[in-house]
């Protein structure tokens, strides 16, 4: 089956400017050429064989069950007028709307191609990117919730009962946890840098009401690198995956936690994002699922386009028939106390690793 990689030009009118006047101005960090870079990169790599789908803009209606019309309504009027900022850091220009439209759209689309069978792995690379977004407020350059839209269209219009996001933005994704914060059909799971913008994601928040337990916050320190971010993966993040049974996987996938990245202080590496990514691809290997990537932040061009590279090349290589399910990666102390502290809601995390199981003793690989 195919692996498809979603994109729409209007990703590069998302105007973002500059900062300041003359020679003192600096370049917003979330800018258009995060974009070609990513492109530049995969068409030196000959598209790793994704094939590229152009997005839709976003049904209106499908928009309307994360962002009331009222507030998507005033982002078309701020992006009518000529842009402004709708805080400090986070504006819009004239072609803003059509840009944001897109990139919800082109997360939607991909929802559609993995549950009709059309693609097994995808990539939706668009900007502006969306998991800070809240329902009625724009924040850290997002304006809408690019993957809760695809996730509450894959359970409303798809009638899916559970649907798994892991988050691995090196911010925490507040916008998303915010929105199936009482839900337990989807399972929220971050890992981000603490403390950090948006200073929210704290360990002990879980979610609340039906969805106590759906929200998994994994914070790290400054300087955590691929040790740390590949043994949550594979020792606290695959276990709940495997728990949960998810009917699709979604990543918010931003390369922020690189290690050359200029707005975070961790310390990841394309190897890591790799082994990240085999580690998720796997698990839905084992249990047949559809597993789609949605663009997030990464502020430095070169490595965030050899990363979504990275990403793209672990996506498309089927795990060897004999790969076993044991994690590869040491059991961090971080790791290790996600464990127990999560084992409330998850015994299955309470028992040590899981035993090796053989690729071949589940129903099969995904199609
Ligand atoms: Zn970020």
């Amino acid at each position: 089956m195919a692996y498809v990689f979603l994109e729409h030009p209007s990703s590069l009118e998302h105007d973002t400017g500059a900062y300041g006047a003359g020679a003192s101005s600096i370049l917003h960090p979330e800018h258009a050429r995060r974009i070609t870079v990513i492109e530049r990169e995969l068409s030196a790599r000959d598209w790793l064989a994704f094939e590229r789908v152009r997005s839709p803009a976003v049904d209106r209606s499908v928009l309307r069950a994360v962002h009331p019309e009222r507030y998507v309504a005033s982002i078309e009027r701020a992006c009518r007028s000529g842009g402004m900022f709708l805080d400090e850091e986070t504006l819009v220009s004239e072609r803003s709307f059509e840009a944001a439209l897109h990139a919800v759209g082109g997360a939607v689309r991909m929802v559609d191609l993995l549950l009709d069978g059309d693609a097994s792995a995808a990539f939706s690379s668009h900007r502006p990117p969306g998991h800070h977004a809240l329902p009625s407020q724009a924040m850290g350059f997002c304006l809408f919730n690019n993957i809760a839209v695809a996730a509450r269209y894959a359970l409303d219009a798809r009638r899916l009962e559970r649907v798994m996001i892991i988050d691995w933005d090196v911010h925490h994704g507040n916008g998303t946890n915010h929105i199936f914060h009482t839900s337990r059909q989807v399972l929220f799971v971050s890992i981000h840098q603490s403390p950090l913008f948006p200073f929210t994601g704290a360990a002990a928040d879980v979610g609340e009401g039906e969805g106590e337990g759906f929200t998994v916050n994994l914070p790290v320190p400054a300087g955590a690198g691929d040790e740390v971010w590949v043994s949550l993966i594979e020792h606290v993040v695959v276990p709940l995956a495997y728990a949960f049974e998810p009917e699709l996987m979604l990543i918010s996938a931003g390369y922020d936690a690189h290690r050359d990245d200029p707005l975070a202080d961790c310390a990841v590496t394309e190897e890591g994002f790799a082994a990240m990514t085999r580690a998720i691809a796997r698990v839905c290997a084992h249990l047949a699922v559809p597993i789609g990537a949605v663009l997030e932040g990464g502020y430095a061009l070169g490595a965030l386009g050899r990363s979504v590279a990275a990403t793209l090349q672990a996506l498309s290589t089927e795990p060897a028939p004999d790969a076993t399910t044991s994690p590869a990666a040491a059991l961090t102390p971080i790791a290790r106390l996600a464990r127990t502290r999560l084992a409330e809601f998850w015994p299955q995390l309470s028992a040590g690793p899981r035993p090796a199981r053989s690729h071949r003793s589940r129903t099969g690989p995904r199609a």
